[in-house]
């Protein structure tokens, strides 16, 4: 049976830079991914932030796009910010990051699932992989798993990682590539309105020739009768907003996938640790993860390594991980997650009444007092104007 000390499954963000980081430091790491590259199947809008991006990629050509100005298109008018971001296709950025893992010296096996796993009373961790191109079954063992296999994890296997209660909060979305860039290329786009999606949103985001687009929504939306591919095509071709833009363009990729919008309650148990959409590590307002997944896998490397320095694999040495994810993550992500509770449950008032308070809360420094009410009980009152003065607002469309 082959030996490592650290078997990661899953090289997608969150895998690659933990594999990388620990095999950096001469730890004996086996990378698993299902897929034959990593991020061939990841659906995704591919927006993170710059200064994530830079930590790890070298190569410019793994950048799409560095997008400089977000906008967010509401039913009472437009606010934009300005910011510091990419876009990157998750085939190339994931791969990437899979074969820098390899470089820095893990061992990186593709087209390789691992389906089942278990920890021996030795505290060592035997996984069972199948290799899908030959079809052969075989175990492996190492002294830690690291569970960074998305929301579909087999980490939930272990009460302490259990997610299934937490369904209810995950959202489902469509990303598609369409031809061509139907604005300025260093803008994205944001569409917050009842019409696509009570609680969701649709978005544009340029890539170097083409553009990411996609709708999604809560599972509670979905399990109400709404079908968020038939909304992504509304999207496309009869909003008012994005069909001019969208209409006539060449879908060049279709993908679509879950996530996972909540926290699960623990991150590590005696040789285990888990990271990244396994452990619900998504923003709940916005869907994204990218950066979160970079976060956990840079707290998490430091507390393996220690354990492999002690030889000291329990629940008490890797608990570490949990404290150091609580400073850098958890407090907002659980910031978030009252909010989004907040907001999923002002749907029971009215449809319009998720994207207000979004608005309210996520751009409440951009209005006044009274235009925030505006907002709240609009179009009774009107709509809303953003704060005179202010350079990075752009004015209300509407
Ligand atoms: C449509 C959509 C759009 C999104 N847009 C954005 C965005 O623009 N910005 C953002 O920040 N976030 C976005 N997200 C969320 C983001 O994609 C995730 O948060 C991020 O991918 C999490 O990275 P990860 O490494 O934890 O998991 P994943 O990216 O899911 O990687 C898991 C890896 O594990 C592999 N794997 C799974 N099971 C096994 C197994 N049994 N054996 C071996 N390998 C396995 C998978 O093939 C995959 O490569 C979006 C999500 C969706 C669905």
């Amino acid at each position: 049976m082959e030996k490592y000390e650290v078997i990661v499954i899953g090289a997608g963000v969150a895998g690659s830079v933990l594999a990388g980081l620990l095999a950096g430091k001469g730890a004996a790491v086996l990378l698993v991914e299902k897929d034959e590259y990593a991020g061939k199947t990841t659906a995704c809008g591919g927006l993170l932030d710059k200064p994530y991006f830079d930590r790890y990629v070298r190569d410019p050509a793994v950048m799409e796009q560095h997008i400089t100005r977000n906008v967010f298109i509401m039913p009472w008018g437009t606010v934009g910010f300005d910011c510091d971001q990419v876009t990157v296709k998750r085939r190339v950025f994931d791969r990437y990051l899979s074969q820098k893992a390899a470089r820095s010296g893990a061992r990186l096996v593709t087209s390789t699932r691992a389906l089942g796993y278990r920890v021996k009373s030795s505290g060592r961790v035997e996984v069972d992989l199948l290799d899908r191109r030959t079809r052969e079954r075989y175990t492996v063992e190492a002294k830690i798993v690291a569970f960074a296999d998305g929301p579909h994890t087999l980490g939930r296997h272990n009460p302490r990682f259990r997610q299934d209660h937490n369904r209810p909060f995950w959202a489902y979305a469509y990303a598609y590539e369409v031809e061509g860039i139907p604005f300025d290329s260093q803008e994205m786009r944001i569409y917050l309105d009842p019409q696509l999606a009570p609680w969701g949103y649709g978005w544009i985001f340029p890539n170097r020739y083409d553009s990411n687009i996609g709708v999604g929504t809560i599972q509670a939306e979905i399990d109400r009768g709404v079908r968020v591919k038939e909304k992504l095509y509304y999207f496309i071709e009869t909003f008012e907003l994005t069909a001019p833009l969208l209409k006539e363009r060449r879908i060049l990729d279709k993908k679509g996938g879950f996530i996972p919008m909540k926290l699960i309650r623990h991150f590590s148990d005696d040789s285990q640790v888990i990271l990244g959409d396994a452990a619900g590590m998504v923003s709940p307002l916005f869907g994204a993860g990218i950066d979160y997944a970079i976060d956990a896998a840079e707290v998490c490397a430091p507390v393996i390594l220690e354990s492999l320095a002690k030889n000291d694999f329990s629940r008490q040495q890797l608990q570490q991980y949990d404290q150091g994810l609580e400073e850098r993550l958890l407090k907002d992500l659980r910031k978030q997650e009252m909010v989004s509770r907040l907001i999923i449950h002002s749907l029971k008032i009215h449809q319009r009444f998720p994207i207000k308070l979004l608005a309210v809360i996520a751009f409440g420094s951009q209005y006044t007092r009274w235009d925030k009410m505006k907002i709240l009980a609009h179009p009774l009152l009107g709509s809303p104007s953003v704060k005179a003065n202010n350079p990075n607002v752009v004015l209300a469309h509407k």
